[in-house]
């Protein structure tokens, strides 16, 4: 029997997600009309759901998962964790961390905690549960920001003090060298620099339906977020010296025929800290990888909304922070408001959507 690979969307929302007292439809409750459409209650749906941006990679074989790729964890994402396809207990085989952003790392000590708990009451089958917790990132993540940093044991990260119930798998080589590491016979993983915190990677997958990285074409997903920009060289980044170009060379390379990408989109117009959908004039936005890479499918993540107002004669302008969107004749963006400005920004019919928590799309 094929192998299934399930893409499961725990989270989409970036850090600041609500503003308890903010009247905008991002933080206010949705007030839903006497006769709801469809999409009304998907907006609720969403709203009630919201959490940090995470998702889940699930290899399933003849209707069982069998491995369980957890791909960051912040807050409001443990409650999401349910998966489509049944398994004991749904242990996690491993986590992956973008970067040290606490949207991306709060939920893990409760994460290793729960799991622990777990196993010590004896819900895990043995050796189904991989103990300590493997966690894959950067060095500089794990020591700045998850783990202890031995070079300062008065510093390192924030989830130092429960460091024993966590295995650290350094991805910083491979993603020097943007080479392929095995997570499980059928999947690969690319770390792939990004320039955003320190230490931030992104995410290629590659899952052999067959089973074997010998046998078939592979199933190509990527995970863009958190990024700004892919390093350019600048001695002033993180990655120094290191220069990936996403719209020529390697990088490009690597990104053509995905058959998913998932990529963070903060703001439409530019800002800073994250990509946004229109690039930089001398740079490039979510819209031009899009279009250089032309993925099967999209689904943007982590967009906060904040900022943006799409004026009614169709243009963007960025608002100013300190009112957050709360004009409701300009903004904010909703998430449908936003879908239907993506289908009329880029090439029609495009598969490109906003990413939902509990969004499952599957392969194989
Ligand atoms: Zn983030
Ligand atoms: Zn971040």
């Amino acid at each position: 029997m094929p192998l299934k690979l399930h893409v499961v969307v725990h989270g989409a929302g970036p850090a600041f997600i609500r503003e308890p007292g903010c009247p905008c439809a991002r933080c206010a409750e949705p007030q839903l009309p006497e006769h709801p459409s469809p999409q009304d209650m998907a907006d609720l749906l969403a709203w009630v759901r919201q959490a940090h941006t995470a998702a889940s990679l699930v290899i399933e074989q003849d209707g069982v998962a069998i491995d369980h790729t957890l791909i960051d964890i912040g807050m409001g994402v443990m409650n999401n964790l349910a998966l489509p396809t049944p398994a004991h207990n749904q242990p996690i085989s491993r986590l992956l961390v973008t970067h040290g952003h606490l949207d991306h790392i709060a939920g893990l000590d409760g994460l290793t905690h729960s799991l622990e708990k777990a196993r010590q009451a004896g819900d895990f089958a043995a050796g189904e549960q991989p103990w300590p917790l493997p966690v894959f990132t950067t060095r500089h993540t794990w020591q700045n920001y998850i783990g202890p940093n031995p070079d300062n044991p008065a510093k390192g990260g924030f989830m130092r003090w429960s460091h024993e119930r966590m295995q650290f798998e350094d991805l910083t080589d491979a993603a020097l060298s943007l080479s392929a590491v095995e997570l499980h016979p059928a999947l690969l993983v690319t770390p792939i620099p990004a320039e955003h915190l320190a230490g931030s990677v992104n995410y290629l997958f590659e899952f052999w339906p067959s089973g074997s990285q010998t046998q078939g074409d592979p199933i190509r997903v990527a995970c863009c977020w958190d990024l700004h920009h892919f390093p350019a060289g600048q001695p002033g980044n993180f990655w120094k010296g290191v220069e990936l170009d996403p719209l020529s060379g390697a990088l490009a390379e690597k990104m053509r025929d995905l058959s998913l990408l998932l990529i963070e989109m903060t703001h439409w117009r530019p800002g800073p800290g994250h990509i946004s959908f229109e690039g930089e004039p001398d740079g490039y936005g979510v819209r031009d990888l899009i279009t250089a890479w032309q993925p099967e499918a999209t689904r943007i993540m982590h967009y906060s909304g904040w900022n943006d107002r799409h004026l009614p004669d169709g243009t963007w302008t960025r608002g100013e922070a300190a009112t957050r969107n709360v004009n409701p004749a300009t903004g904010p963006v909703s998430d449908h408001h936003l879908r239907r400005a993506l289908h009329a920004a880029l090439d029609a019919p495009s598969n490109i959507d906003i990413a939902q928590p509990a969004m499952t799309l599957t392969f194989g």
